[in-house]
């Protein structure tokens, strides 16, 4: 079969450098060995209309990379506008933060009007097309009218929230009847997939039969994909990984002091300012927790154009300037504060070195991160997974020490339990972590995502 999985941007898969996000950290393992294409964009623009896309192709492992220059006139209206100050904030929850206009939305379906018409030379015998995330939501309908009947699926990385707030898109309608185009649409939750549906037969007053809408294009099928990662590669990088300059200087700058860690994107989603703050609250009850855990907090840039990123960049650096300020010492600072990114490889020796990994957004599709704390964990003295209630992972990893992002105090004191938990509880704790995380890899997810998008070529479906 000829795999074509389509996405934003694409990853070059070269071990030393950050992943942009966990969509690309998940597909380049299954491209590197399913010998798919992946199509995304270059990350360049290009000016004129372009009827015939140009793109650009590499080897990838056994599959391939294609990229595409973008159209200029569109790029900013798509990806600023429409998908992320639009989509994003809708799809986590945060209606307060939509801001678009009707350009942008012309230019998102102009994108993926587009972007469809640079797969079609991509069509071979038995093709499927394996379409990623909220920047496309409108492609399988694209795709459609221009004839292509092969299989297409939709797989959604991030949340999808109650129709209520889906309804503060513009356009929902519009966008949610194109989806109906896609043949099956993957979520990473029970929770989201329900709340897809509740919008489908609430405002679209489609008919849905176990999972299955029917609409105009046909037969949808809507469905539950949790991702997953490769915990064995984590488990080695994080054991290789000691040896890594910034990884030995990491711990010799301990003193034997302990270290929680967090990894995110600089994202509203991520909940930074209420994990800091839950970290100056501990060190305010609890002094005796000054100089004996500190926070690496890793905070990667990303969608700077955006206001509402620009504000959280601030707003976050002020509020570890200040807590730095009020609990530091001369020779001891309580949160070390980075705005670049690492290799998942370096990464991997980062997490091993804490003792307790703090993954709290207040709302996220799934959160590798979270799993990758918990791969590469010392199996002999593993640490302590603090998680928000609100990530897809709590679904799986419900032996961590679950938390309410919203509620500092309560995040305050599972931190400090994290902190001091015995050996025996804590090895108890990994070891069900880990049987989940080995036993539903990222291979797995893709392959049972494919084998679920294959069955639609044989049940090819009834127009009603
Ligand atoms: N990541 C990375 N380097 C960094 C920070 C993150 O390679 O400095 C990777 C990380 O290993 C993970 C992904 O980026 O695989 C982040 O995925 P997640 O689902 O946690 O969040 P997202 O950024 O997709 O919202």
């Amino acid at each position: 079969m000829n795999l074509v999985v389509i996405s934003n941007r694409v990853a070059r898969g070269k071990a030393n450098e950050p992943m942009t996000g966990g969509l690309a950290a998940a597909l380049l393992p299954v491209v590197e060995h399913s010998g798919a294409i992946w199509v995304g964009s270059s990350g360049r623009v290009r000016d004129g209309h372009q009827k015939e896309p140009f793109a650009e192709i590499e080897a990838l492992g056994t599959g391939a990379l294609a990229t595409l220059d973008l159209p200029a006139a569109h790029y900013g209206g798509y990806y600023e506008g429409f998908a992320n100050s639009a989509l994003w904030p809708a799809l986590h929850s945060r209606s307060d933060l939509i801001r678009v206009s009707q350009g942008d939305y012309l230019s998102y379906r102009e994108v993926n009007a587009f972007m469809a018409r640079a797969l079609l030379r991509f069509r071979k015998e038995r093709t499927a097309f394996w379409v990623q995330d909220y920047h496309f939501l409108a492609l399988g309908a694209e795709l459609r009218d221009l004839n292509v009947e092969d299989p297409i699926g939709f797989f959604l990385h991030t949340p999808w929230p109650v129709p209520a707030v889906i309804q503060g898109v513009p356009h929902h309608r519009e966008l949610i009847e194109a989806m109906l185009g896609y043949d099956l649409i993957g979520f990473q939750t029970e929770e989201d997939c329900r709340n897809f549906l509740s919008y489908v037969g609430q405002e679209l007053g489609l008919t849905i039969v176990d999972g299955i809408v029917i609409s105009k294009h046909g037969r949808t099928r809507c469905q539950v994909f949790p991702i997953g990662i490769d915990a064995e590669k984590f488990a080695q990088y994080a054991a290789k990984s000691v040896s890594h300059p910034d990884v030995s200087r990491l711990r010799r700058s301990l003193n034997g002091e302990k270290l929680a860690i967090g990894v995110d994107r600089l994202d509203y989603s991520k909940g930074l300012v209420n994990r800091i703050s839950a970290f100056d609250r501990l060190w305010t009850e609890q002094p005796q927790f000054l100089r004996s855990i500190s926070l690496l907090q890793i905070a990667n840039p990303s969608r700077g154009g955006i206001e509402a990123y620009g504000n959280l960049q601030n707003e976050v650096a002020r509020l570890v300037t200040d807590v730095n300020g009020r609990h530091g010492e001369v020779d001891w600072t309580p949160i070390r504060y980075l705005n670049k990114g690492f290799s998942q490889a370096v990464l991997a020796g980062l997490y091993r070195t804490a003792q307790v990994g703090v993954v709290t957004p207040l709302h996220d599709g799934m959160n590798l991160v979270a799993k990758e704390y918990v791969a590469a964990q010392n199996p002999a003295d593993p640490g302590v997974l603090v998680l928000s209630k609100f990530a897809g992972a709590a679904n799986e990893l419900d032996t961590a020490l679950l938390v309410n992002p919203h509620d500092v105090d309560g995040m305050a004191r599972a931190i400090s339990i994290a902190a001091s938990m015995p050996l025996t509880e804590r090895k108890m704790r990994w070891e069900a972590m880990m049987k989940k995380l080995r036993g539903h890899t990222i291979q797995q997810w893709s392959a049972d995502f494919v084998a679920e998008l294959e069955k639609s070529r044989i049940e090819k479906p009834a127009v009603v």
